[in-house]
């Protein structure tokens, strides 16, 4: 049985390797009412309401992994941000400016049924500058009649109008083969040996010094040329060297743009903080120490845990904290991060330059833990020991057994256990507190599931 489990897994786990690292990124964009959030539904499948959204406000969820024929993406959904009716045009031009950034695809969407608004010229404008690929989707044609109006929309200049009824699913299917095609090859450095930059997401709410970090890093040592864009666009990210070693910065151009003021901004920067980590094989998320956590910095938080990414908190402008509250400070910081007790932490001043220098063990440390694999015999030595010493407890009368064990994944590390009975939260807990002080992983996130035998 367990075999048979395993054979299954081994399946499983090589297509996760496969699929392992970042997927491209497809942002939807268009002025609102056109139907973009439908569209994300209809990509993913599913009809969730979109009607629940208070326009102007700030939406948690706007990434989503979508596939389709077996090729994954992240796709970005724009839609949740509403734009009032001043200086409409411009403003959804600025914000489209900020998705064709970060995407990799941008699915531009305009209402055939409406035509061509002074919004649409913009937008369009915007994104033919960007240099990145753009699918246009022609939408609400809903029957056949409808078709000739699309083709009004050749006008933008974008090439062809992909007539699409996001509500009936009308030819979605063939806008996403577009959308398929225009996605980049995979990077190659995933299938050989050699890997290319490691890649680090600089995160945190805005004014914690993200920027200053970044010109610290980068002083003398900045690489401007970036040899993988091979584009003509600004880069996107930084290659920066340190420790001996070229590291890329993701989404600096988002970093260093002062977009604060900015309607909707709040949107965009968590947009942009996911869309970084999507990117990203480790996180450091900056922290300001003189200020006391906020609910932005814990959601910041919960985003990387999801994200799956090795994580490094970096509390800043430590130059700022008083000598002797610095004490009082750690322990209410252990308290804070108590959700996260395996993330590594560095006290830094980007000012003053103040330990910055251990910034990169901690990121080489975070990484290396999120590679690590556990052989199968170590892990199960480690199980039988554990259980002699403390037992599951009984349930039902019964004694769970914990049968066999393995690390099914990494980046980040994946145990499974499989069982003869269930195993209670609160010791899954344990085993995997036990699974750390044992094998480390300190600054990644690693998770436990169990398979439980019928
Ligand atoms: P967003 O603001 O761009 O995200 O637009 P929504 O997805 O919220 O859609 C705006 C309105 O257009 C809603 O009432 C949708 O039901 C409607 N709509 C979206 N797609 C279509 C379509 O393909 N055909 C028709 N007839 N209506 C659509
Ligand atoms: P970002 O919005 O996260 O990119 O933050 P910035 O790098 O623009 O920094 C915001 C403000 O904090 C600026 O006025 C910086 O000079 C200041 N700042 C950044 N790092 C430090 C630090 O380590 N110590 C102090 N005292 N100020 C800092």
């Amino acid at each position: 049985w367990i075999a048979a489990e395993l054979a299954g897994m081994e399946d499983e786990r090589e297509a996760e390797e496969f699929d392992a690292g970042p997927l491209p990124v497809v942002a939807v964009v268009g002025r609102p009412n056109v139907g973009k959030s439908t569209l994300v539904n209809r990509i993913l499948g599913r009809r969730e309401a979109v009607v629940e959204d208070v326009p102007g406000v700030t939406r948690d969820r706007v990434t989503y992994e979508a596939s389709w024929r077996g090729r994954r993406f992240t796709l970005v959904d724009t839609g949740g941000w509403d734009p009032d009716a001043t200086g409409m045009a411009l403003r959804i031009a600025e914000h489209a400016q900020i998705a064709a950034e970060l995407a990799d695809v941008i699915l531009f969407v305009v209402d055939a049924t409406v035509g061509i608004t002074d919004s649409d010229e913009a937008v369009s404008g915007v994104l033919r500058r960007s240099g990145k690929p753009i699918v246009l989707a022609a939408n609400k044609v809903d029957d056949q009649r409808a078709e000739l109006e699309a083709n009004a929309l050749w006008s933008l200049g974008l090439g062809e109008p992909h007539p699409v009824s996001a509500l009936h699913g009308r030819a979605s299917g063939d806008l996403l083969d577009v959308v398929l095609d225009a996605l980049p090859e995979a990077p190659p450095q995933r299938f050989g040996t050699e890997r290319g930059p490691q890649r680090i997401a600089l995160v945190g709410k805005p004014n914690v010094g993200k920027s200053s970090l970044l010109n610290r890093l980068a002083g003398e040592e900045r690489v401007l040329v970036d040899p993988m864009a091979g584009t003509t666009r600004d880069p996107v990210d930084e290659l920066i060297e340190l420790g001996g070693q070229t590291w890329r910065f993701i989404d600096t151009a988002g970093i260093r743009r002062r977009e604060r003021e900015l309607q909707g901004a709040d949107f965009y920067a968590g947009m942009r903080t996911k869309a970084a980590l999507e990117r990203s094989e480790v996180a450091v998320v900056l922290i300001d120490a003189s200020e006391v956590l906020t609910e932005q910095d814990l959601r910041i938080i919960t985003m990387v845990t999801e994200s799956g990414r090795a994580m490094v908190v970096a509390f800043n402008k430590w130059d700022l904290v008083d000598e002797d509250r610095r004490y009082y400070l750690e322990k209410e910081i252990d308290r804070q991060l108590s959700r996260v007790p395996w993330a590594l932490r560095v006290n830094i001043s980007a000012m003053t330059g103040r330990h910055v220098e251990k910034l990169v063990p901690a990121i080489e440390r975070a990484l290396e833990s999120w590679r690590t694999r556990v052989p199968t015999g170590r892990l199960n030595s480690f199980l039988t020991e554990l259980v002699q010493q403390t037992p599951p407890p009984v349930r039902g009368g019964k004694q769970p057994k914990i049968l066999f064990g393995t690390q099914a994944a990494v980046e980040p590390p994946k145990f499974v256990l499989f069982t003869s009975g269930f195993l209670e939260e609160q010791y899954r807990r344990f085993i995997e507190r036990r699974i750390r002080e044992e094998f480390g992983f300190a600054g990644s996130p690693i998770s436990l599931t169990m398979k439980i035998r019928e």
